[in-house]
């Protein structure tokens, strides 16, 4: 995919969550190209093109450091978020992408059906922005402010809204689905 689609859907899906990191997202939904830029120059030899700089299982290990080890503001998850998202869109191209370090083979999702650069390509861009765009609005007109996360129970926004009480809320506060 061509990188104004990469920056507008890592964008867009991290407006919905995290409005402060979509700079991180930016950077990261492009990052799988550039970083084969940077290690080419360090090398001195093309790397190959969908290859080392786009392992799915490498983008999610960070983003999971980022989650549970050490971040700064979401910066480093969003970072690699934008690389993963970079490898959907890149799996649903007909090239496919390289799941990670194991195999050579790449894989594609939804039978890789997008062309870089033709319509199908922007569809699906528009589709992701329309769905995102969507997600915002309504939350921010539901007033609370806080991102609209589907499988994330807000167990303290429940309590507040006296939907549940003290004790459910003790009870559930740390289950995140
Ligand atoms: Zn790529």
């Amino acid at each position: 995919m061509k990188w104004v689609s990469h920056i507008a859907i890592a964008g867009a899906v991290c407006v919905v969550f995290n409005p402060a990191a979509v700079p991180a997202a930016v950077l990261g939904s492009t990052a799988p190209d550039w970083f084969e830029w940077v290690l080419s120059a360090m090398q001195r030899r093309r790397v190959k093109h969908r290859g080392i700089t786009h392992y799915l299982a490498a983008w999610l290990i960070v983003a999971a450091a980022g989650h549970f080890v050490w971040d700064w503001n979401g910066w480093l998850f969003w970072f690699a978020m934008g690389g993963a998202i970079h490898w959907i869109c890149d799996a649903l191209t007909v090239s496919g992408a390289p799941l990670g370090w194991w195999s050579d083979r790449r894989m594609t999702l939804f039978g890789g059906k997008v062309q870089t650069g033709r319509p199908s390509e922007y569809i699906v861009t528009i589709v992701v922005l329309v769905i995102c765009a969507a997600v915002v609005w309504v939350t921010r007109s539901h007033g609370n402010g806080g991102p609209f996360v589907p499988f994330f129970y807000d167990w303290a926004g429940f309590y507040r809204a006296g939907l549940v009480s003290a004790h459910e809320w003790r009870a559930n506060r740390f289950n995140l689905f």
